[in-house]
């Protein structure tokens, strides 16, 4: 689980979130809407450990971020590494852990394997990224932040850079893969309807305050204040 207790952060005179409190229970996944600038990407880095907010409280995984629990990231332009095959690619967490927690390469194999045929792309495990269109290299970087087993899984516009047809599958295919895997998520998107048709609940943020946070269904039928009525109005 993710637990955000009042947590604020500025940059210089900026707030950029405004005491956040959000809870994402285990297995589930929440998605933040919210305008440009509100703060979503700014959250997810907090979470990630990648910035430290002024104040507030940040849980993952029933651990402080100080034992530091996994987390698996994939953004919009989450560049592959080039001069390595799509299986290197999945791999490349498994190898760099701490020699202790590294497993024995037969171990290793047969874990990429099963991420591989898990998002459909056995038959392209020796290709290299830049043989792969951009809605495979999305599901290659959902693999690879899969692989280590992450107790959070990140996503900061996953399907942004791809054009809608490949986006309606992907999104399709991400809610399967989840309904399967259960990792705890966060999806950060611009698409109202991707959200709603993949997160379990959903946030939505205003200059770095949460206006509301329910199910879609919640949200879009009783939307909790005039701005969620007319952010959410406004995308339809
Ligand atoms: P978008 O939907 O456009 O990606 P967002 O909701 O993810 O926006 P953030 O990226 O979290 O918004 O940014 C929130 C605000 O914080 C923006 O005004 C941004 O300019 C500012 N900001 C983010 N990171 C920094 C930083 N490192 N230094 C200064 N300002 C920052």
């Amino acid at each position: 689980e993710v637990s955000l207790s009042a947590i604020h952060k500025s940059f210089g005179k900026h707030q950029v979130l405004r005491g956040i409190d959000l809870k994402v229970e285990e297995g589930e996944i929440v998605a933040l809407l919210g305008p440009s600038g509100c703060g979503k990407t700014t959250l997810l880095r907090i979470v990630a450990g990648l910035e430290t907010p002024d104040t507030g409280e940040v849980l993952v995984g029933n651990a402080s971020p100080s034992s530091k629990p996994v987390v698996g990231f994939v953004f919009q332009h989450y560049a592959l590494f080039p001069h390595m095959t799509v299986f290197e690619n999945v791999a490349f967490g498994l190898r760099v852990r701490k020699r202790a927690d590294r497993l024995p390469e037969p171990k290793l194999r047969k874990r990429v394997e099963e991420l591989l045929a898990l998002i459909r792309l056995e038959h392209l495990a020796e290709s290299r990224p830049t043989q792969l269109s951009g809605g495979q290299r999305q599901r290659v970087a959902l693999a690879r932040a899969l692989a280590v087993d992450p107790a959070v899984l990140l996503l900061d516009e996953p399907f942004g850079a791809l054009d809608a047809s490949v986006r309606k599958e992907l999104r399709r295919w991400l809610k399967k893969l989840h309904e399967e895997l259960k990792v705890t998520s966060i999806l950060v998107t611009h698409d109202q309807e991707e959200a709603s048709e993949i997160a379990d609940r959903l946030a939505v943020i205003n200059h770095g305050v949460l206006e509301q946070v329910g199910t879609p269904h919640e949200v879009y039928s009783r939307p909790a204040s005039p701005f969620v009525s007319t952010f959410l109005g406004d995308a339809n």
